[in-house]
């Protein structure tokens, strides 16, 4: 009997797995799916020896001391600071946009007060920014908007910017400086041996056992346990009752080359031209010294492995119909981007993660001693055991 069953290996189950083995000395039963631990931070190295991210880029940024600290037991850093580029007008530009951006775009020489000057004289006002094209064209004017953002959206979501919310092109800002980084966090770095490795550090414990390639479906009833942690696509988990959450996914297409050097930018994002959005050469990532290069171009698709949430509201009404029923789900705990169905980070996921062992810990359900008696009264059948008719999810089979 295990007391946990964690679906899902990645950021959000994992840290789960590792609080509740080390700290609340539960024992835990962790699964995934795919054939590996990670989630979609997995990297490995290719068939030439280098060190690749299988689901693209993952660059490692927080402004959480108490994140950053708890993934520092499991790792070494080294300090890496991203910088991307875009091309637009046969120019390889700093992206987001700064000082140099538009200099560089329009041959001028502007001071940073004269950029201000420059985007206030093209800005459109705008009442209420509700939607990515309100965020841009407020603040930067509508022809940086159709050469930075506009085309990469669509290509990246399949929507016009006007349709989606505002916090999804936030992510990027403006600059009237010369910072060039994608990321001003304090805390900003890559695992020194690879998230992989991170990941095993951080499941090496007796109470944890590992179950690769294995739908939690199809150990649901054969392998007892008191709860569970799901960190897999929400819908999915109800049986798609009120029908799909959109998520959209990506095609990664990675090539080593035979040469050292592939580009000039760690990433070059591709706002105009080519099917893909954006092409990452690893090696600016991982430090790595070799002979050859490894990249990878993304490709944006309508079906394949849920990567992201799409923010917009109707997406988020019918994701508060799912989570409504997370919240009357007995004994099932929803984490992570594709459970809770938000546009996280690596470090926003650590921290919710952390937070909701926080949760547990102090609802006492992972008190001493505390266990049988919660979950025997929660579940009303006296033995403890997660049962998924009890719940009124539904099995592979459809049926509840
Ligand atoms: P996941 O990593 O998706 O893990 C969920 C796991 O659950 C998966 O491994 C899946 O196989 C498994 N699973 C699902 N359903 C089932 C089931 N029924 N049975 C068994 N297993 C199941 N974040 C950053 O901070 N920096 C970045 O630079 C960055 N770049 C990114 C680039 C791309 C292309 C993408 C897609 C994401 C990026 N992210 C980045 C976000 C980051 O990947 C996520 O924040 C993080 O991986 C989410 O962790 P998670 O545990 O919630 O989900
Ligand atoms: N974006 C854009 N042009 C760019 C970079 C980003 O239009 O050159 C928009 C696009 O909609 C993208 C979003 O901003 O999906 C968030 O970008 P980010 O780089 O954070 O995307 P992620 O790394 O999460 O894929």
């Amino acid at each position: 009997m295990f007391d946990y069953l964690i679906v899902g290996a990645g950021f959000a189950g994992s840290v789960l797995a590792e609080r509740l083995a080390v700290s609340a000395g539960k024992k835990v039963l962790l699964i995934d799916r795919r054939n590996h631990i990670g989630g979609n931070a997995y990297d490995h190295y290719n068939d030439d020896g280098l060190l690749v991210h299988k689901y693209g880029p993952h660059i490692f940024h927080t402004n959480s001391h108490h994140v950053f600290e708890y993934l520092s037991r499991f790792t070494e850093w080294r300090p890496y600071e991203h910088r991307v580029r875009a091309s637009v007008d046969g120019l390889l530009l700093p992206i987001p946009i700064n000082l140099d951006t538009i200099n560089e775009l329009y041959g001028l020489s502007l001071t940073s007060f004269e950029l201000k000057e420059f985007f206030a004289s093209v800005a459109e006002p705008c009442e209420h920014v509700r939607t990515s094209e309100d965020v841009v064209i407020s603040k930067i004017g509508r022809e940086l908007y159709e050469k930075f953002f506009k085309g990469y959206t669509k290509k990246q979501w399949d929507l016009d910017p006007s349709e989606l919310d505002a916090s999804v092109i936030a992510r990027v800002p403006t600059r009237t400086n010369r910072d060039d980084r994608y990321f001003t966090d304090t805390y900003q770095a890559m695992p020194l041996h690879g998230y992989t490795r991170m990941f095993e550090n951080m499941l090496d414990h007796p109470n944890i056992k590992i179950m690769l390639n294995t739908d939690y479906q199809d150990i649901d009833g054969i392998i007892p346990y008191r709860e569970m942690i799901y960190s897999g696509p929400v819908d999915e988990f109800f049986g798609f009752r009120y029908g799909k959450l959109p998520y959209r996914s990506l095609e990664f297409k990675h090539e080593t080359v035979n040469k050292e050097v592939h580009q000039s930018a760690p990433v070059i994002n591709y706002p105009n031209e080519h099917p893909y959005t954006r092409v990452t050469e690893f090696k600016y990532l991982t430090g790595q010294e070799h002979s050859k290069s490894a990249i990878v171009y993304e490709y944006p698709r309508a079906e394949g492995d849920p990567y992201y949430p799409v923010p917009r509201p109707e997406n988020s009404e019918l994701y508060q119909k799912y989570k409504a029923l997370a919240e009357a789900t007995a004994n099932v705990h929803f984490v992570g981007r594709l459970a809770t169905y938000k546009y996280y980070n690596m470090d926003q996921v650590t921290a919710q993660a952390l937070a909701l062992f926080d949760k547990l810990r102090a609802q006492r359900v992972i008190g001493e001693g505390e266990m049988e008696t919660v979950v025997a009264n929660g579940n009303g059948n006296g033995n403890g055991k997660h049962s998924s008719n009890g719940n009124g999810h539904r099995r592979k089979d459809g049926s509840a």
